[in-house]
C-alpha cells in the first residue's frame, strides 16, 4: 500500500466538514523526486516523496477538500469574522503547509499543481512558510532554495499563500529582543517587497511559523506585535473546541517514510479523544 493511500485512509477517518471542530494542518518540508537516493541524510528524512504527494493531492482534489489559506483559517474558524460561504459548508477543510522554501517546491511540486488544475479544473492552495534570508544571491550557483521570482510565479497563479518563517530560520528562543524583532520585521518586509504588486491587500507575511517550532512567552508576545497568528509543530490536530490561541496553532509534521504510519497510529488515539475533547 502506498504512503499516499495510507494518508488518505488516515484523513478519511476524520470526516471533517467545515462545521466540525477539528482541522488537520499538515506540515511538509522539501519534496523528493523519483531519483532521490534510498539512503538519506537526517535533513532529507523530513522531505516527502513527489509521487506520494501527487497521489495524496489528487485524492484530496477528487474528494473536494477545501484547501485553507492562513487567512481563511483566521477569518472563518479562529476569529470567525467571516461567515463560511454556503458552497464551502459541505467541504472538508484541510491546510497543507510547507516550511523552509526548498527549491524542490518549484521543481517537484508546482508542476503537479498545474497538472491537477488542468485535469480537474480546481486550484490547490499551499501555504509556504519562507525565510527570505535564503533567497539565492544574484551570482550564486547553488540553487537550494526558492527565489523571489519563483514565489511570484506560484502566487500569481493562485497556488501559493506566502507567509513568514523568520528572516534566517533562527531559533527565536535563543535570541535577544532586538534580534527577535529583526527576524520578524525583516522577513515581513522582504517578503512583501518581493510580492508588492501582486498582493495589494498585504496578505503575504501576515502569519508566522516558529522556526524549529521553538517559542516561549517572550517570542509569542513579539510575534503577536507583527503577525495575526502563528503555527507550531505539536503533532496535534487543530481542535476548534479548545481554547483558541492564535499563536499556538497545531500542526502535524509529515516526514519521509514513517510519518503517515505514525500519524495513523496516533490518529486512532485522537479519534477516540474526539468526543472527550482533550485540549
Ligand atoms: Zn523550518
Amino acid at each position: 500500500m502506498s504512503l499516499a493511500l495510507l494518508a488518505i485512509i488516515f484523513l478519511s477517518q476524520f470526516s471533517f466538514k467545515a462545521n466540525d471542530r477539528e482541522i488537520p494542518i499538515l506540515g511538509f518540508h522539501g519534496i523528493l523526486d523519483a531519483k532521490a537516493p534510498v539512503i538519506f541524510s537526517p535533513e532529507e528524512s523530513l522531505h516527502y516523496p513527489q509521487q506520494d504527494l501527487e497521489e495524496l493531492l489528487e485524492d484530496l482534489v477528487r474528494n473536494d477538500y477545501w484547501f485553507l489559506t492562513t487567512q481563511d483559517l483566521y477569518d472563518f474558524f479562529l476569529k470567525k469574522v467571516k461567515k463560511i460561504p454556503k458552497e464551502y459548508l459541505k467541504k472538508t477543510p484541510i491546510m497543507l503547509s510547507i516550511d523552509d522554501g526548498h527549491r524542490t517546491i518549484h521543481t517537484n511540486l508546482l508542476p503537479i499543481l498545474y497538472k491537477l488544475e488542468k485535469k480537474y479544473n480546481k486550484k490547490i492552495k499551499i501555504v509556504l512558510f519562507i525565510n527570505p534570508g535564503t533567497f539565492p544571491k544574484r551570482k550564486s550557483k547553488s540553487l537550494t532554495h526558492l527565489g523571489c521570482q519563483e514565489l511570484r510565479e506560484g502566487l500569481n497563479h493562485g497556488f501559493y499563500d506566502i507567509q513568514s518563517h523568520g528572516m534566517n530560520h533562527k531559533n527565536l528562543t535563543k535570541l535577544s529582543s532586538q534580534a527577535i524583532v529583526y527576524e520578524l520585521v525583516q522577513a515581513q518586509t522582504k517578503l512583501r517587497e518581493c510580492t508588492k504588486d501582486l498582493d495589494p491587500q498585504k496578505k503575504v507575511a501576515s502569519h508566522f511559523a516558529y522556526p524549529y517550532g521553538a517559542y516561549n512567552q517572550q517570542v509569542k508576545s513579539y510575534v503577536s506585535k507583527y503577525y495575526l497568528s502563528s503555527y507550531l509543530y505539536n503533532d496535534k490536530i487543530l481542535s476548534l473546541a479548545c481554547r483558541k490561541n492564535l499563536y499556538e496553532i497545531s500542526r502535524l509534521a509529515v516526514s519521509r517514510g514513517t510519518s503517515f504510519l505514525e500519524l495513523i497510529r496516533k490518529s486512532e488515539g485522537m479519534y477516540q479523544l474526539k468526543s472527550e475533547v482533550k485540549c
